[in-house]
């Protein structure tokens, strides 16, 4: 197909794909699927190889918060039935980061619900990355703690966080119809204090709120314009008890889609398939590594996820690797420049699966993924059956899935 051709070439020169073409990518039908999974799993090969990157998630303090992300377990007003508790102690914390690393990640993502911290919640994830770096000492911090204020970010940067998460989610112009309480340029704002600061950027999308693919589009080029080193895809968990909940619009075809088509335009950047993975690809998730260089090992930050056992299998059973300490993510052009220095664009908040992952419920508009493309997948019939809401690991008595 000559636009596949066109994208893997444009995808190993880091050039940008045009709109057409990656609104093309996701209009593809399922007869053509398997070509979409290989092309963009050249450009994937060309950058990070067989590699996969493991993420391991914190949640630092659960529930509570009183911003209303409609895709969100823990937002205000919400009845979904799952952990709440406030900050974990840095010992705590870093007992939950040591069994993640122990599975094989290679990142702590180390999350907190709530609009932004204060200044003594910088003080108290200050001490934490220092309690897991004394213990860990090539281990990679992300720290995901809402919208900063001036100075929190270089803050965070000198207690020794590598990364700060903060996601765009969705397009500018349906922003607000899925959260009242902060804007689209609120977090614009945060990502770019982030890289101001020099931590590593990290941002993404959700997908699956009834969202058209121009706003899929619009998104990711938006990412790319921010620059981000990585960037999280979640797939909407339709969390009972959030507004949306009766939103089941993807299938594993269109997550395959939209997994290739952010790797078409952020070629050269880490790309993380975060929460919904389970509910959302099922048993199509081997595939999506040949999309995507890095998974969420483990549990989410409300919600299950499957064995971490199963997410080795699964790695080593497709034919690929788990990223090992030593070894260095980003292609040498991204990894030596710093966060701000990154020629020729790329990708680069706070829930919807964590590091993408405060994950959610859904609103804006209604189209679904028969709706939205020619592919010819129907809109999936609700899986709640998959949906688990997490009971172990932080801010329990039992032991975490890593
Ligand atoms: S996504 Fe973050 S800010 Fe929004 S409701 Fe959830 S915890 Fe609060």
């Amino acid at each position: 197909m000559d636009l596949l051709n066109t994208l893997v070439d444009k995808g190993l020169r880091r050039e940008t794909p045009t709109r057409a073409e990656a609104l093309a990518v996701l209009a593809t039908s399922d007869d053509d699927l398997l070509d979409v999974v290989a092309a963009a799993g050249k450009v994937r090969r060309h950058w990070f190889g067989r590699r996969v990157k493991l993420n391991y998630l914190v949640n630092l303090k659960s529930g509570l918060c009183p911003e209303d992300c409609s895709y969100c377990s823990q937002r205000l007003g919400s009845k979904a039935d799952i952990l709440k508790y406030t900050w974990l102690k840095p010992d705590e914390a870093s007992e939950a980061a040591a069994a993640g690393l122990a599975g094989g990640a290679k990142r702590v993502c180390l999350v907190a619900s709530g609009r932004g911290p204060t200044d003594r919640d910088v003080d108290r994830v200050s001490d934490t990355i220092k309690a897991i770096k004394d213990r860990n000492e090539d281990v990679e911090v992300c720290a995901c703690l809402g919208l900063l204020s001036d100075g929190q970010a270089e803050r965070l940067r000198e207690a020794g966080a590598d990364a700060y998460n903060h996601n765009l989610n969705t397009s500018e112009s349906t922003y607000g119809d899925i959260t009242s309480t902060h804007t689209y340029a609120d977090r614009v704002d945060t990502v770019r204090k982030a890289h101001a600061a020099g931590l590593s950027a990290c941002s993404g999308l959700i997908a699956g709120m009834g969202e058209s693919d121009d706003d899929l589009v619009d998104v990711v080029f938006s990412l790319r314009e921010l620059d981000p080193d990585s960037v999280p895809v979640n797939f909407l968990i339709p969390f009972e008890g959030t507004p949306l909940a009766k939103e089941w619009n993807l299938t594993p075809q269109r997550c395959l889609r939209i997994l290739a088509m952010v790797r078409f335009v952020c070629p050269d950047v880490e790309v993380r398939i975060a929460g919904g993975r389970e509910v959302h690809l099922r048993t199509m998730q081997p595939l999506a590594l040949h999309l995507a260089n890095s998974i969420f090992l483990g549990d989410y930050l409300t919600s299950e996820g499957q064995a971490g056992k199963a997410d080795l299998e699964m790695i080593a059973d497709a034919g690929f690797e788990v990223e090992g300490a030593g070894q260095v993510t980003l292609p040498e052009h991204r990894a030596g420049g710093g966060c701000g220095s990154h020629e020729g664009g790329g990708c680069g908040p706070h829930e919807g699966g964590g590091c993408g992952s405060h994950e959610g419920g859904g609103v804006c508009g209604s189209a679904t993924a028969a709706e939205a493309g020619p592919g010819g997948s129907a809109a999936e019939e609700p899986r709640t059956d998959l949906v688990a809401v997490r009971r172990r690991g932080a801010g329990t008595d039992l032991a975490p899935n890593a």
